[in-house]
């Protein structure tokens, strides 16, 4: 059966109608339901644009932790087994254990030299769980959260460290099973004694957030002291920002720089979802509201795109703060 309503001198179908202007879940696929006063509200991510209908935040309808999606009705998130729900599209980078993270931390280094800023130190890189990664937080004198979450920690103080050995298995119901952990006794032999990052995580993000911990190391290392906490995040957050450029830079190929970039990064041909994954890391970073983080970020790259890192660098030095 039809219905058709008059609007003006038109008739118009009204299914036809709904059909092409009523917006629909992206998450459970109906039609996005009219609030109390019949206006049609939804949400949508400002990066993503995934519309969905307001309950779904409090449904329990699980998100991703790496790129904020949520879980849509036709496909099925895995479950790590700190409690975290990855998308297939991020597991697909995903650094699980330590032996995939090795090239990665090559890499890093590589950008580091690459900057003049070679970190003379080994320092000891460790994937952790989230929940290690909270105790070691806890266990330090000068640490603070990066809210949602803390995904990665530049460690300072003697602690034992519960690691992983192996990487989890896939077991049933899409969870990930059977990992081995390992306690490691960190012994300080410098002002930095390891880096720790969470687990599961793709390789952008996680080498945007090895990058970040890196600065933090070099920074100790070179005796930078009492750096306010906006300052010194802000500076590691210009950092991990550089690293994703100077990869989708090296991940689209055309230009005289890919042939200088490590071989870890050519290792696998690249998806555009990771492309695309890359510039929503950089979004993230850029649009941080945090007055640590974001601020920090801003205020750190306004100074660098205008005097240069080395001597923004040089002037935190002397300062402890931007040039302005
Ligand atoms: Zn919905
Ligand atoms: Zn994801
Ligand atoms: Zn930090």
């Amino acid at each position: 059966m039809h219905f058709f309503s008059l609007s003006g001198n038109y008739p118009y179908h009204k299914a036809c109608y709904k059909e092409n202007y009523h917006p629909k879940c992206d998450i459970c696929k109906h039609f996005i339901p009219t609030n109390a006063t019949g206006l049609i509200e939804y949400r949508a991510h400002p990066f993503w644009s995934q519309k969905y209908c307001p309950f779904h935040e409090h449904d329990g309808t699980p998100r991703c932790c790496s790129c904020e999606r949520m879980e849509s009705r036709d496909t099925t998130y895995v479950a790590l087994e700190d409690g975290r729900k990855l998308c297939l599209e991020c597991l697909d980078t995903s650094i699980m254990d330590i032996t995939q993270c090795q090239p990665l931390y090559l890499d890093i280094q590589e950008f580091y030299e690459g900057l003049n800023m070679r970190v003379e130190q080994q320092v000891p890189l460790l994937l952790v769980e989230r929940q290690a990664l909270n105790e070691a937080m806890d266990g330090e004198k000068h640490g603070h959260h990066h809210l949602p979450e803390t995904r990665g920690l530049c460690l300072s103080e003697e602690q034992t460290i519960s690691t992983i050995l192996r990487r989890p298995r896939m077991g049933a119901g899409n969870r990930f099973t059977d990992m081995r952990t390992e306690p490691y006794k960190l012994t300080r032999r410098c002002e930095v004694t390891a880096i720790l990052i969470l687990y599961g995580l793709p390789r952008l993000l996680t080498g945007s957030i090895l990058a970040h911990e890196m600065m933090h190391a070099w920074l100790r290392l070179k005796g930078y002291r009492a750096l306010s906490q906006d300052v010194e995040e802000g500076i590691c957050q210009v950092l991990a920002h550089m690293w994703l450029e100077s990869q989708l830079a090296s991940l689209s190929g055309n230009n005289a720089a890919s042939s200088s970039s490590s071989s870890s990064s050519r290792q696998r041909a690249r998806s555009p979802f990771e492309r695309k994954l890359g510039e929503f890391f950089k979004h993230q970073i850029e649009s941080d509201t945090s007055p640590i983080y974001g601020n920090g970020y801003r205020a750190g790259n306004h100074a660098v795109q205008k005097y240069g890192l080395e001597r923004t660098l040089d002037h935190i030095r002397m300062t402890g703060g931007f040039p302005y």
